[in-house]
């Protein structure tokens, strides 16, 4: 069922089921366009059931092979990989749908890769620790989940080895993870779907780069009616016969166990624990107690005031309308919480979907290229201006500089693997001045974001950088030596606007 073991014939026909062109030549509004033709041969193809062609009608469908689903197929492979949840994931219940339109079972499978683009020992401890989760969620719905671990996790060969009828996956945006994709997609013969299960709005809606938060505010509120509703985690209505001699790996054992290639460099932190079952405890603390004070404290790095949902939603441990309708459901509870569900709202579904958005529709997302044309210009003029002081990334990373408050903000991201919103813009913005260029100081950024950050890795973090270093989705303000006219933070404010100084003590007992 895969294209090297087809024969030239059925190679030949699945050729026009997925892209003609290679999709890496192409921008993403053409890859839209040839995808939405794929869904559309689908729809109309009286070969397939009738209630599986209804489904690509779903604005979260993309349609990357159509074609026939196998005749002798035995499953519906369900690909986890952003979406790392039995449980509130479109994906999942679309893979459900097909399986139930077919008559077929489903069976989520997730390829543990040793080597993840800059994922380290903390990023896979997180990982693993929600994998028992993922299966005991599906075993609710009559899914089997699967989990291969490297060196054995192909996918082909799994989806040969349980003789895949159709292959549904999730969407992540970033840059390797969407080239996965494209592959798959060349190298199957089967249908294979991709569903953006870690959006509110289907991030195709928004059709295009939007310029600012401004813009897609008001694009992304009107789509919430239709979008904001509960999850159905529709259950399979054929159960699967795992063939005894399948391989598959222990999800409650360690995965990295004799890797050999692999960085762990980078201890996990005690203080977090991955999966869905533990990001659903923090949502429950943070509905009940600590969002009636969150407008007043989300700028306050001393306390902890926020929700914390970040590395949970970087794993897919938790989707973004699960905590959406968790934190509406309780305004709606109680009045008093309006302003704070609405200022949530904002960062959650605003700024959160924006930066999907800019990683979606910005192929230059990790460089100075994604500026806009005034920044483009204050950068020119001013990226050379002398700088007082030059830190090394050693002096960086080990937080070694003069400055109080931005070598606490270090050690929060060294030791507790999570920074607070506030400070992580004077972080970026100082690494701007601290080294030669911003094109340097955007590598430092990233480099250091996503080794330590649990969240890192993730649209929300090219987003928070290029808004701090490049101005984007803010506007000019005055002009400045080295930041031009983007938004400049000084320590002496930044520091003055909460209690600093407890911070600094907080974060110098995380250090010993
Ligand atoms: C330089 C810099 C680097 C950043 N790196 C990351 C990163 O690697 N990963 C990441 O997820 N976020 C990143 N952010 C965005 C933001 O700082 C974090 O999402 C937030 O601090 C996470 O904490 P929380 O879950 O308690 O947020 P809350 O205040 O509780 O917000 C709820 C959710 O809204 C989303 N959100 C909040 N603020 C933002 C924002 N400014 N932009 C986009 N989404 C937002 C997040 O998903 C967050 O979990 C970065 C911001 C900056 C300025």
């Amino acid at each position: 069922m895969v294209a090297h073991g087809a024969d030239s014939g059925s190679v030949k026909s699945a050729m026009n089921n997925s892209l003609t062109t290679n999709p890496a030549t192409m921008t993403v509004l053409e890859k839209d366009a040839a995808y939405a033709r794929l869904a559309a041969d689908f729809a109309e193809d009286e070969r397939v059931p009738e209630a599986l062609r209804d489904l690509v009608d779903d604005e979260r469908v993309t349609v990357r092979r159509s074609g026939v689903p196998a005749p002798d197929g035995k499953c519906v492979v369900y690909w986890m990989q952003r979406a790392q949840r039995g449980r509130d994931n479109h994906a999942l219940d679309i893979a459900v749908a097909c399986g139930n339109a077919l008559g077929l079972p489903v069976v989520a499978y997730f390829a543990g890769i040793s080597n993840f683009p800059h994922a380290n020992l903390r990023h896979y401890t997180f990982l693993n620790q929600g994998l028992p989760d993922i299966e005991e969620d599906c075993a609710e719905r009559g899914v089997s989940f699967v989990m291969r671990r490297a060196p054995q996790e192909d996918h082909l060969r799994f989806f040969s080895d349980v003789n895949a009828a159709m292959v549904i996956g999730d969407e992540n945006p970033m840059r390797a993870p969407e080239q996965w994709r494209a592959r798959l997609a060349e190298a199957l013969t089967v249908p294979f779907w991709t569903i953006d299960a870690d959006v509110i709005v289907p991030s195709k809606l928004l059709e295009k780069a939007q310029f600012s938060a401004a813009v897609a505010r008001p694009r992304l509120y009107r789509a919430l009616p239709e979008f904001l509703a509960p999850y159905t985690n529709p259950r399979a209505e054929v159960e699967w016969k795992r063939p005894r001699s399948l391989l598959a790996d222990d999800v409650r054992a360690d995965m990295t166990h004799g890797w050999t290639d692999f960085d762990r460099s980078v201890q996990p932190v005690e203080a977090w624990r991955g999966g869905h079952r533990a990001a659903m405890k923090r949502l429950s603390l943070f509905c009940d107690t600590l969002l009636a004070s969150y407008d007043r404290d989300r700028n306050r790095p001393e306390v902890d005031g926020t929700s914390k949902m970040s590395p949970y939603l970087h794993f897919g441990h938790i989707g973004p309308q699960t905590i959406a309708l968790a934190v509406d459901a309780a305004a709606k509870r109680n009045p008093k919480l309006q302003v704070a569900r609405d200022s949530y709202f904002n960062e959650l579904i605003v700024w959160r979907e924006l930066s999907v958005n800019f990683v979606r529709y910005q192929p230059e997302y990790d460089s100075p290229g994604c500026a806009d044309n005034w920044a483009k210009l204050t950068i020119a003029e001013h990226d050379r201006d002398q700088r007082e002081v030059l830190y090394k990334l050693p002096q960086l990373e080990f937080a070694q500089t003069y400055d109080e408050l931005w070598n606490a903000a270090q050690i929060q991201m060294l030791r507790y693997g999570w920074m607070h919103n506030y400070l992580r813009m004077y972080w970026a913005k100082k690494i701007v001045e601290w080294t030669p260029n911003v094109a340097i100081a955007m590598k430092v950024a990233i480099y250091l974001n996503d080794k330590y950050e649990l969240d890192g890795r993730d649209p929300g973090g090219y987003a928070g950088i290029a808004w701090s270093m490049l101005g984007k989705f803010d506007r000019a303000w005055f002009d400045r030596p080295i930041f031009g006219k983007r938004r400049y933070m000084s320590g002496a404010s930044t520091g003055r606007k909460f209690l600093s100084a407890l911070y600094i003590e907080q974060m110098r007992a995380l250090a010993e």
